[in-house]
């Protein structure tokens, strides 16, 4: 039995996992097991009611425009409670279709307008017969970090003035291809179109996830002083 313990969310893993996704909570509690933590990982999916009480970390994954759209329709249960955890600092990865899917609205490659969570205010346009694809490399303004992923989608996103970008883009396309900018950042939910997973790739950003999560459930403790000792890996 580990001495601390974080319960993590997977929000549609059966059904947004592109490029396996899921390997960004293995890389979390790689990290998390050299300090004595333990990560467990609960499905919530179609029908599944979102306890906000109950998670320290959240993955929404990416998905197609047909896996968002069935997606789509059962958000209205859970975004309420999506909503009071991104409000209450809970930490929150989304990536691609789930980075889009948490924002106002997105619209499919035909044009399509699909509603989002609306818990922030963020929302993608189309762009019809083309796709940004390939590898993009940026850098986190806060921390000088770099971060490294793979990006693939047809999709672009434009952030709100309350949320900024999760880096500026040195190397790819980004949000939107105009802006240079990549991602977002909006209290603890990161958002990224980096498949990859982004966090098996940059240790360097898990580990940033990782202290947000423990500090917050465990406020008591020197995180930073415990992680000092961890390794990031990077590919
Ligand atoms: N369907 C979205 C797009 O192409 C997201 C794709 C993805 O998650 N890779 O914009």
């Amino acid at each position: 039995m580990a001495d601390y313990q974080l319960h993590a969310a997977h929000l549609y893993a059966d059904l947004m996992n592109t490029y396996g996704d899921y390997g960004n909570l293995v890389a979390l509690r790689y990290y998390a097991q050299q300090i004595g933590v333990d990560l467990d990982v609960s499905l919530v999916s179609i029908g599944d009611e979102f306890d906000d009480q109950q998670y320290d970390f959240v993955l929404f994954g990416g998905g197609q425009d047909y896996e968002e759209a069935i997606v789509a329709k059962d958000l209205p249960l859970k975004a309420a409670g999506i909503k009071r955890y991104i409000e209450a600092d809970g930490p929150l990865l989304g990536v691609c279709g789930g980075f889009q899917l948490l924002g106002q609205y997105f619209l499919l490659a035909d044009g399509t307008r699909i509603e989002g969570v609306g818990a922030m205010q963020h929302y993608t346009l189309n762009q019809p017969h083309n796709r940004f694809t390939g590898n993009v490399e940026i850098v986190n303004q806060e921390t000088g970090q770099k971060y490294r992923g793979f990006e693939n989608h047809q999709g672009r996103t434009f952030i709100a003035d309350n949320q900024r970008p999760l880096g500026q883009v040195l190397k790819g396309k980004g949000n939107n291809g105009e802006d240079g900018g990549e991602g977002l950042i909006y209290k603890n939910v990161y958002g990224t179109y980096f498949h990859g997973p982004i966090l098996t790739r940059n240790g360097n950003l898990a580990l940033r996830l990782l202290e947000i999560s423990l500090k917050r459930k465990y406020p008591a403790v020197d995180w930073s002083e415990k992680l000092k000792f961890v390794t990031p890996e990077s590919f």
